[in-house]
């Protein structure tokens, strides 16, 4: 199936059915998974592979009311599906992975931060965060300093200069919260958010700071984010799968893929 196809299956349904559609995915796939009930929701994790450590590839699947959920974040709950198939065909056990499907991202990280409380981050090597994946040639990572340098991170980064793919290093985007940041505050370095962007979305993100150093005011700040293509639909009931772009999605999918493999082959030996 096609990601975009997946997600028009997403659109607009309430969280519990989105969390309802992702295990019917699953299960046509034969693919396991333990729910993590805590208490104002529910996460859905996959582990893959056979290993100690395992390789965390995260997506929320809950939206905000107003928003059909596509790009925010049905497109990243398309890379994770797409990332188990290449698994399950890869038939690999050395290759662990642990994909996450967080619940209440939109409602203060709450997914993420009740799977920290309970399991902690020693048998995470690092994790990779999706946040709109469906969108633009190229990937923001973010929060990311320039001299940040980590083994996910740089197999990330140089699976994506190997394929042309520019990749670019944000310290700070609008707000730095997603789901990586439970992690990073239990002391797993290795772990940020990756968004597919597009040239437009860069130039609008240079002016951004640029008046944000001029310490202009909140209303300008919006005029000029407001501007950037990716938050043409953001949180809006346009947010819709049609708007996406199949082979975004497949750029993403295909990076990470590599990216996971690269990092393995680097950890094993
Ligand atoms: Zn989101």
């Amino acid at each position: 199936m096609k990601h975009r196809n997946l997600i028009q299956l997403l659109d607009n349904k309430p969280n519990y059915e989105r969390l309802e559609i992702i295990i019917q995915e699953l299960d046509k796939l034969g693919i396991g998974y333990s729910n993590q009930k805590y208490s104002s929701g529910t996460n859905l994790i996959v582990d893959l592979g056979n290993a100690e450590k395992r390789i965390g590839i995260s997506s929320h699947f809950d939206k905000v009311q107003t928003s059909a959920g596509a790009n925010d974040n049905g497109s990243a709950i398309a890379v994770c599906l797409d990332i188990i198939k290449k698994h399950k065909n890869l038939g690999n056990d050395d290759l662990g992975l642990r994909v996450f499907f967080f619940d209440e991202e939109e409602n203060g990280l709450q997914g993420s931060t009740a799977y920290v409380k309970e399991h902690g981050t020693n048998d995470l090597i690092g994790l990779i965060n999706m946040e709109l994946v469906g969108l633009g040639d190229k990937f923001a990572l973010w929060p990311v300093t320039e001299r940040a340098n980590s083994h996910l991170l740089s197999s990330f980064e140089s699976t994506s200069k190997q394929k042309q793919i520019i990749s670019k290093r944000f310290d700070q985007i609008v707000t730095n919260t997603a789901d990586h940041l439970p992690f990073q505050k239990a002391g797993l370095q290795d772990s940020f958010t990756i968004t597919c962007i597009s040239d437009k979305d860069i130039q609008v993100a240079q002016k951004y700071f640029e008046a944000l150093e001029l310490e202009e005011d909140k209303h300008v700040l919006f005029e000029i984010l407001s501007s950037a293509p990716i938050f043409q639909h953001y949180h809006k009931p346009s947010d819709t799968f049609d708007k996406l772009n199949e082979e975004t999605m497949q750029m993403t999918t295909e990076v990470i893929w590599e990216c996971l493999l690269l990092a393995n082959n680097h950890t094993t030996k």
